[in-house]
């Protein structure tokens, strides 16, 4: 793969740039930055908009000129936000601090209503007992998502590793909720979650939002996630045709920015 060619540069969050819902470290902080000076930026990640500002942006101290060259994409691509002078188009949302909402594909509420209870009735099939201790919310509407966290979204992230370290539980509850919800798309999320989008909406969807509004090829951008396999949720980019890297962890994303730089 010729890494000079490419243009714009996306990468899963949780997983791949940080541990999941941890905060983004300096070293991967600096080299980020560095990216900016050089490439398009975007982090496509199952998360909120709220959530990229706690784990991501308030660990980037990055100078505002660059941020136009930054994409975040919350909730699996559902949405997009970009930076006030990135040129892209804002849709009626007005977000604070400089970052404006590019777009947004929400589910209509009736949905939502039903997705939450095929989720109750997936984890009833699928036999599994409920944890002893449920760490905030478990089932999450996100307008344009709706997520299932086994242990609830607020976990400590040694449980959540520990609970499903070969993915073969959330693959279950993909299995099951794929037969219940045949008009959504439903993926792995996190390490111990499952997301709900609309058909077609997720995280190719956002890469092909994403070529639209800044005019690059599908060819000059690379992927690089932590779900890069079949039932995860970064998968559908490859399928899509993007070159993408599957990695380990942060450690491996670290060593391929230094390469692109
Ligand atoms: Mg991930």
């Amino acid at each position: 793969m010729n890494y000079k060619e490419k243009e714009l540069i996306i990468f899963d969050l949780d997983g791949t740039l940080a541990d999941s819902k941890a905060p983004l470290d300096n070293d991967m902080a600096d080299l980020i930055i560095k990216l900016l000076e050089v490439k398009k930026v975007a982090v496509i990640s199952g998360g909120m908009f709220t959530q990229f500002e706690k784990q991501f942006l308030s660990n980037l101290p990055v100078s505002t000129n660059l941020l136009k060259n930054l994409f975040l994409l919350p909730t699996t691509g559902t949405r997009m936000y970009a930076w006030k002078d990135s040129g892209i188009e804002k849709n009626s949302t007005e977000l604070s601090a400089g970052w404006h909402e590019g777009y947004s594909e929400n589910i209509s509420p009736e949905d939502r209503k039903n997705i939450i209870k095929s989720i109750e009735e997936a984890w009833e099939e699928s036999d599994y007992k409920l944890p002893e201790h449920i760490f905030g919310e478990r089932i999450e509407d996100r307008e344009s998502q709706v997520t299932f966290s086994a242990l609830g979204q607020e976990a400590p992230l040694e449980l959540k590793k520990a609970w499903d370290p070969d993915k073969s539980r959330r693959q279950t509850i993909v299995n099951i909720l794929k037969e219940k919800l045949p008009h959504f798309d439903v993926s792995m999320g996190g390490s111990t979650s499952v997301d709900v989008t609309m058909r077609g909406v997720n995280k190719a969807y956002g890469v092909n939002r994403l070529r639209d509004f800044l005019n690059i090829s599908l060819e000059k951008m690379l992927f690089v996630g932590d779900e890069v396999i079949p039932g995860g949720n970064d998968f559908s980019v490859k399928e899509d045709g993007v070159d993408c890297i599957n990695v380990s962890g942060k450690g491996e994303t670290m060593e391929i920015i230094k390469e692109l730089l």
